[in-house]
């Protein structure tokens, strides 16, 4: 039986909903060593370590029944889980959508992808590091992915070429795909390694390094560049607003104490602060990017 193609955008729309619930399993449990993914298979509350229902583990709508309190001790929890849950479920829908519901193996490859990538950016987010399990086994896992699903590099001129016939081929897109992980993992590692010389200090983590290297295998090697230009664009616009924040806030107090600080003061003293925000998020924003609009981005890149 012919499922019409809105129901099947709705199915990668639950099924995102079920799989953002488990991210946040990941999301929780990927940085911290003494719990495992599968372990414990039931979700517990991290306070009183209650042992979740199937009724209070419902992705989105136990938080709001429960009003983002543990039904156990009345902690609240983070909006992160719901946050997550929804975002997932957009994303995969969206991706669904652009792919066209036809190429259920094309969408299967990249909400993949996109999985990674939300779970790269939440524990950057909170932890300043981006879990092994995310960037190396993206980079082993892409060039398997790309061979069992060409399509993926479908936009690729370098696949093309790789390629014997006039389409992507399996050998072209697992070429691509290891030259991707090589290109991504070597720029990044050449642009910190040089940073590092140049003010002595870690100025980008390896965990990014090994993400864009990830992503690489993904997107092949000019899309993690396009990937890494976006990522760079973004990231110094919300630094600079983020740095602006900071003056902001620092200023009023100034003036609420009637202390004699000077801008420069608070200037620097923001630019400090505003230098604790990590690259991962927008280095997911920039792949995502290019994951899915290769081929639009490709004209102007
Ligand atoms: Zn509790």
């Amino acid at each position: 039986m012919e499922i019409a193609p809105p129901l099947q955008l709705v199915w990668w729309a639950v099924m995102g909903l079920f799989v953002g619930s488990f991210l946040n399993a990941a999301i929780y449990r990927l940085p911290r060593e003494e719990l495992s993914v599968a372990r414990p298979v039931r979700s517990i509350c991290p306070n009183c370590k209650k042992q979740l229902a199937w009724y209070e583990n419902v992705p989105l709508v136990s938080w709001l029944i429960q009003r983002g309190r543990c039904r156990g001790c009345a902690t609240a929890i983070s909006w992160r889980y719901p946050l997550v849950e929804a975002l997932t479920s957009v994303l995969w829908l969206w991706i669904a959508w652009e792919s066209g519901v036809e190429h259920w193996d094309l969408i299967l490859a990249r909400v993949l992808v996109i999985s990674g990538l939300i779970v790269a950016t939440f524990v950057d987010f909170e932890l300043f590091e981006i879990p092994d399990e995310v960037s190396i086994g993206g980079m082993l896992v892409a060039p398997l992915v790309s061979f069992l699903t060409p399509a993926l590099h479908a936009d690729s001129r370098l696949a093309l070429e790789l390629s014997s016939g006039a389409e992507v081929d399996r050998t072209g897109a697992l070429l691509a795909s290891l030259i991707g992980v090589a290109v991504g993992y070597g720029v990044l590692w050449t642009i910190a390694t040089l940073a590092e010389r140049m003010y002595g200090r870690e100025a980008m983590g390896l965990g990014d390094v090994k993400l864009l290297g990830a992503a690489g295998g993904f997107v092949g090697p000019l899309g993690a560049l396009a990937a890494l230009v976006a990522a760079s664009f973004v990231g110094a616009v919300v630094g600079v607003l983020n740095i602006a924040r900071l003056v902001c806030f620092l200023r009023r107090r100034v003036s609420a104490r009637r202390s004699a600080r000077s801008w420069s003061d608070s200037l620097a003293a923001a630019r400090c602060a505003g230098q604790m925000l990590p690259f991962g998020p927008y280095l997911a924003l920039g792949t995502a990017l290019a994951l899915v609009y290769w081929n639009h981005m490709r004209a102007w890149f």
